[in-house]
């Protein structure tokens, strides 16, 4: 069998080709000089952290990153989401949060608190999307005048409109990842119920809004979690991407539905995000994690603690040594984390 991406890719076209475990990654771009080029030590110091911490080999007196769900709320109802209340009810994962949003207030006192503490990253990622929060601009710009070095925003794309393109390029986005997932309309309308040529055209005026305004910012990543019904279009996806985007991911897909808690005693997995970020929900709790699993087992919330005493609590070196001591607590147990890949 002719192995994906190797047969129609040319020399010179592809920065780097990386492999991790649930990851194939083609990078068109050296992103990291770009950083480098732009925020010199600061960025590889932070990247050097950020590598120790993935073993972790150490754990730094502060997150490196810390993810922000701005907003609890979805323009998508994709097939295969957690936030769809099947997998919720399922997993008696019931969270009780809808509609809620973090005030730019709280949000400023953790940023305050990152700048006496060092934090080199910021993403807006988790749970939701992030354009649909009509104060996404004064998230990011108050980031960007917090010597915050990465700021990375997720997207499905649909809001991608030319007033947030200009958001994004011109406010200071350091990264964009677009969830695509498909090369054929007829497959995205499957897998995400909308018009997979509204997403081109949106991702295709922000890479041209980009070259106007001769900025390499945002580094743009296109992503394809690998599922039955796309797995046919991988080279499709990666032929037409590799001359717009820098990054292409290409993910295996993995479900709540393989999380049986046995398999993942057996499994004895790691995970090393909670030396690496921390997140804060839209209801102001924080997990060491970006899995909304893990909201059941907050270790703290902004409106109680500093950032900085959340991250060093006893509940936090807990929950840390749950999963060295190999005795995971129910979140990871459930989280994607610890399943099975079922696609290839
Ligand atoms: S819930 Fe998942 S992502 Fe979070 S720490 Fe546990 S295994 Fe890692």
């Amino acid at each position: 069998m002719k192995e994906f991406g190797k047969d129609r890719m040319k020399e010179g076209e592809v920065y780097k080709e990386e492999r991790r475990d649930i990851l194939r990654r083609y990078e068109i771009t050296d992103w990291r000089s770009i950083f480098t080029e732009k925020y010199g030590d600061r960025f590889l110091e932070y990247r050097r952290l950020w590598e120790l911490a993935n073993k972790a080999a150490i754990l730094a007196s502060y997150p490196l990153e810390i993810s922000f769900e701005i907003s609890d709320r979805c323009n998508y109802r994709c097939s295969f989401c957690p936030r769809n209340s099947e997998f919720k009810r399922a997993l008696n994962f019931e969270l009780g949060k809808e509609n809620v949003s973090l005030p730019f207030a709280a949000y400023k006192e953790v940023i305050d608190d990152g700048k006496r503490n060092n934090l080199f990253s910021v993403s807006f990622s988790t749970g939701a999307e992030a354009l649909i929060e009509k104060d996404l601009p004064k998230f990011i710009e108050y980031a960007r005048t917090n010597d915050v070095v990465d700021i990375r925003v997720t997207t499905n794309g649909f809001m991608l409109n030319e007033e947030n393109i200009r958001i994004l390029v011109d406010g200071g986005a350091t990264f964009i990842g677009i969830s695509i997932d498909a090369y054929r309309p007829e497959t995205y309308k499957l897998l995400r119920k909308h018009d997979l040529q509204r997403i081109v055209n949106n991702v295709m005026n922000l890479v041209e809004y980009k070259r106007t305004k001769g900025s390499l910012f945002p580094i743009t990543r296109v992503s394809f979690v690998k599922t039955k019904e796309n797995i046919g279009e991988m080279q499709d996806f990666l032929d037409f991407w590799k001359d717009k985007a820098d990054i292409i991911d290409f993910q295996d897909l993995y479900t709540y539905e393989y999380c049986a808690i046995e398999k993942a005693r057996e499994n004895k997995f790691f995970c090393a995000q909670p030396w690496q970020r921390a997140n804060v929900w839209a209801d102001g709790k924080v997990s060491l994690c970006c899995s909304w699993t893990a909201q059941k087992e907050a270790v703290g919330s902004i409106y109680e603690y500093s950032m900085k005493e959340i991250w060093n609590s006893a509940k936090a070196t807990a929950f840390r040594e749950s999963l060295t001591g190999k005795n995971y607590l129910e979140a990871c147990l459930w989280c994607v984390a610890s399943s099975e890949k079922i696609a290839d």
